[in-house]
């Protein structure tokens, strides 16, 4: 698919709307601002793409310091490898013939494919799959641990070391670590109790990687953190690698949750379709651009207030001190959940000071299998 008829070197305000744009100042500053943070710590940092679901930033946060990438699905993987960037650690469970089968060629193709496994059936019909497939090296594989999230995630103590005991059995399986999601903590307000409630998931997560190697398992990747905890992870020694996603974008909900330290590096241009009163207009942005599930969308200049009036549609009204808005004006919105929102749209457009520098397509866009 090509991007509508914008160029690099046009301004922003030639762009249709509702258009992704980037702040490319912004979004360099945040990735920055997590290396700084984090590259001194010695931890491998694996950025998760499922918030950018494009090859070409992860090309970028590798530059910028970054080892691999996470995806959340196998056919994200499938799209994010193909375009160039195959060191991923697939985060979720892959269960099911269908989806064990995708897996099977995606690693035949890309043998740096990473997985989790939770469940001993769940690791033995990929064991079987692989060996029905002919492919001869194991794949590498990461026992996924709940710390407290209860999503999913092996439970701790027994059931994980059952779990482990069963990988050894399956010639097809290299275990290498273990992966543990706390992501229950990341939009907790309170910074102490983010950190506290974070630490005590990361002792489920070491003392549970202790204990495999105490039972001879050879554990080298120790794996957990998002943006909301990335920095208290790091301090814990056994954790060896951070999954920060949200960072580079943010969004209101994090903003509220954790503070400024990373800006909202991506707006959505939207333009004010409808008069509607007085002091309320419509703009052509809604439910189908902008994502409400962790609360609406802001408008950037904070003196419009923004509703949801439909798929399409949505208001901004304001007091009466406030400048109006007319017809044809633009106006940007900050999105309250990044991640579900970039899945919406097809292409950012990458500006400095507004004018277009990249145009980067969102190429795991829709890939939810
Ligand atoms: N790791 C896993 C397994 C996740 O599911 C997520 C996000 O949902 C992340 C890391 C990244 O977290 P965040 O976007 O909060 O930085
Ligand atoms: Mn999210």
């Amino acid at each position: 698919m090509s991007p509508p008829q914008v160029q690099v070197g046009d301004h922003v305000d030639s762009l249709d709307t509702p258009s992704m744009i980037v702040d490319l100042d912004l979004c360099e500053a945040n990735i920055k601002k997590l290396m700084d943070r984090l590259l001194p710590t010695g931890l491998n940092i694996r950025p998760h793409l499922k918030t950018t679901k494009s090859a070409i930033l992860a090309k970028k946060l590798a530059k910028a310091g970054a080892k691999g990438g996470c995806v959340a699905k196998v056919s994200e993987a499938e799209v994010i490898a193909a375009a160039g960037f195959d060191d991923l650690l697939i985060t979720c469970e892959i269960i099911g013939p269908a989806k064990v089968k995708r897996l099977v060629e995606l690693y035949r193709k890309y043998p740096k494919i990473r997985i989790v496994v939770d469940s001993e059936v769940g690791a033995s019909a990929i064991n079987q799959a692989l060996i029905d497939s002919g492919i001869k090296e194991p794949i590498t594989v990461l026992i996924d641990l709940d710390v407290g999230l209860h999503r999913t995630g092996v439970k701790p103590g027994e059931p994980a070391m059952a779990l482990a005991h069963h990988i050894a059995e399956l010639k097809q399986l290299n275990l290498i670590g273990v992966q543990g999601y706390e992501g229950h903590l990341q939009h907790l307000h309170d910074k102490e109790d983010r950190r506290t409630q974070c630490l005590e998931s990361m002792r489920i997560l070491t003392s549970t990687a202790d204990a495999f190697r105490a039972a001879g398992f050879k554990i080298d990747v120790v794996t957990t953190g998002g943006t909301g905890t990335a920095e208290f992870c790091a301090t814990v020694p056994g954790v060896t690698e951070l999954q920060p996603g949200s960072f580079i974008f943010m969004d209101t909900d994090y903003r509220n949750a954790v503070g400024t330290f990373y800006s909202n590096s991506l707006t959505l241009i939207s333009t004010v379709i409808s008069k509607q009163g007085p002091q309320a207009v419509t703009i052509d942005t809604g439910l189908k651009s902008l994502t409400t599930d962790s609360g609406l969308a802001e408008c950037k200049d904070s003196r419009y207030a923004y509703g949801v009036l439909g798929d399409e549609h949505g208001s901004l009204s304001w007091e009466s001190s406030t400048p109006d808005l007319a017809i044809g004006d633009r106006v940007e919105m900050i999105p309250s959940h990044i991640d579900p929102t970039v899945n919406l749209h097809d292409f950012y457009y990458a500006h400095r000071q507004g004018v277009i520098e990249e145009i980067w397509p969102v190429d795991s866009r829709g890939k939810v299998q």
